[in-house]
């Protein structure tokens, strides 16, 4: 399975997105759509479920992973998809802050 169909999966999954919507978010067409269902029993079922109103409420919903943008149900507070991303976002926070730290120093140098 692509990751591209476990993240439309774990969408389908979640009553707050509509298929539509779905469907724009990964750029898919009615008929790829179709092919995916039939081709992936997952996505069958929870178009059946959708269909039928049974579809049970996620506690969380899904995320998308601001460092490698795959769709992941976050636990807790969690912004990152993996113990990867949140080290590269936890670097790029740090990156920032330096910047931050020496576009202060270097303006402060500008005005003495
Ligand atoms: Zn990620």
């Amino acid at each position: 399975m692509s990751g591209e169909e476990h993240a439309i999966e774990l969408l389908l999954r979640s009553p707050r997105f509509d298929i539509e919507e779905i469907m724009e978010l990964f750029d898919v067409g009615d008929r790829e759509f179709r092919e995916l269902a039939r081709a992936n029993p997952k996505i069958a079922r929870l178009l059946e479920e959708r269909r039928l109103g049974t579809l049970k409420p996620l506690a969380v919903q899904p995320h998308k992973c601001g460092v490698c943008g795959e769709w992941f149900l976050p636990y807790g507070a969690d912004k990152q998809c993996s113990d990867p991303c949140k080290r590269t976002a936890q670097a790029d926070r740090l990156v920032r802050a330096q910047e931050r730290k020496r576009t202060i120093h270097a303006s402060a140098q500008r005005l003495t």
